[in-house]
């Protein structure tokens, strides 16, 4: 787990905090290019931070976590704060985002396995209800999103369930 201060963060423009335990699960890939070490991770996550404040213009990075290439996990928005990620289900959601493009094939079995790490730690930890369903943000959302190689994977892990949610909007 890499601590904001270790990727070299910007502090937010502001925070929401969120009551959890939330009973939705999201996740995305970020459609842009992959990191393999802690320095390109890093350097990816200054990008991502700085596209999702600076052109988005929301008040930080907007996923709770993302999953490097290189099988660590960096600390976005973190548990307890409202993300940036999935219309209509932010403040009732956790966002988990795989650094690099799912379209076409799937993520390395060292991103799936802190990425299922993940999973176990928001349910041992509480922050997600005992019932929480989990969703590919196409669920909510026409979008690719997270890769359609990917998507296909997540289907078949437990707890998942499929779109549209309600609200969902193209
Ligand atoms: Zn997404």
């Amino acid at each position: 787990m890499v601590p904001r201060a270790r990727w070299g963060a910007r502090e937010p423009k502001g925070i929401n905090y969120m009551q959890t335990p939330v009973p939705h699960l999201f996740i995305h890939h970020t459609a842009m290019g992959e990191c393999s070490d802690f320095d390109s991770c890093s350097r990816m996550m200054r990008a991502i931070q700085n596209f999702h404040m600076d052109d988005r213009g929301w008040d930080d990075i907007g996923y709770n976590y993302l999953i490097g290439g290189d099988g660590r996990v960096y600390v976005g928005r973190g548990w307890n704060r409202v993300g940036a990620h999935t219309y209509g289900f932010n403040s009732v959601a956790i966002a988990f985002s795989l650094m690099g493009d799912f379209t076409r094939k799937v993520p390395s079995d060292l991103m799936l396995n802190a990425t299922k790490q993940m999973i176990k730690c928001a349910e041992n930890g509480n922050y997600v209800k005992t019932d929480y369903k989990l969703h590919g943000h196409r669920d909510a959302k026409c979008t690719e999103c997270p890769g359609s190689a990917f998507y296909a994977l997540i289907q078949k892990w437990p707890r998942f369930e499929g779109g549209p949610l309600p609200g969902y909007t193209c």
